[in-house]
């Protein structure tokens, strides 16, 4: 890996600072638990396109393998009563200058009138770093944000698939569960919704900052050759 590989993946500029990205910590600690799914990861990036591009009302259908997924998300935004105030409330960058972390927030919006932080996940659970990744967003929204502050946030899980006639193997990129030996008969695709409050956003954001001081250790080497890395953690040590 180069400096310029390492900057590039973990992190962006910000006001002048390198600083690394939500998912940069997020991802070290999934990686732990062995979870990383290169193959839905396309998909996943696929349906988080499409349901930006339907919020800000750009032309053009979404494609034909992530309809189930965006028709479940339309029938979702009607029946939660859901809103966005503007289109750069979608895909919104945001940076903690306090705590020295960015990200970009998928959506924010209003659920029955409450505003809160909405994360996309295409994955087939809720998993616990995404605690940790929308209360850092949360943080940096309100922080930032000259608009009104969100008041909670939320995950939205989308997952989409086929299930066997027979066995009822479900079959997403690859085949799970089932019987490996049925000859299977892949009924159509079917999406699954997933919307869930979260709690706790103090503990959650004191969790992430432990998280990226974990990060910001183990990658100790590359953020020494950073000149603009802002350095937190030895400006604490001198003081
Ligand atoms: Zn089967």
């Amino acid at each position: 890996m180069t400096l310029d590989y390492f900057k590039q993946k973990y992190g962006h500029e910000v006001e002048g600072l390198w600083v690394p990205r939500v998912t940069a910590v997020t991802g070290f600690v999934s990686k732990g638990n062995g979870f990383w799914n290169r193959g839905s990861a396309d998909w996943g990036t696929l349906v988080h396109q499409s349901v930006a591009s339907l919020l800000k009302g750009e032309k053009g259908e979404p494609q034909e393998s992530v309809m189930p997924s965006i028709q479940a998300f339309s029938k979702w935004q009607k029946a939660h009563h859901f809103e966005i105030e503007s289109i750069e409330e979608v895909e919104k960058k945001v940076f903690d200058r306090e705590n020295l972390y960015a990200g970009t927030v998928d959506i924010i919006g209003r659920v029955k009138g409450k505003k809160g932080i909405i994360d996309l996940k295409t994955s087939s659970e809720i998993r616990q770093e995404h605690s940790l990744q929308t209360a850092a967003y949360f943080a940096a929204y309100n922080s930032g944000s000259t608009k009104e502050k969100c008041e909670t946030r939320w995950i939205l899980r989308i997952e989409q698939y086929e299930e066997c006639k027979g066995c009822f193997a479900k079959k997403k990129t690859k085949v799970s569960g089932g019987n490996p030996f049925c000859n299977h008969v892949w009924g159509g695709p079917k999406s699954e919704l997933e919307f869930k409050e979260l709690e706790n956003q103090a503990h959650d954001l004191e969790a992430f900052l432990s998280a990226k001081e974990l990060w910001e250790w183990y990658n100790r080497e590359w953020l020494n050759q950073i000149p603009n890395y802002p350095k937190k953690l030895s400006q604490k040590v001198l003081i």
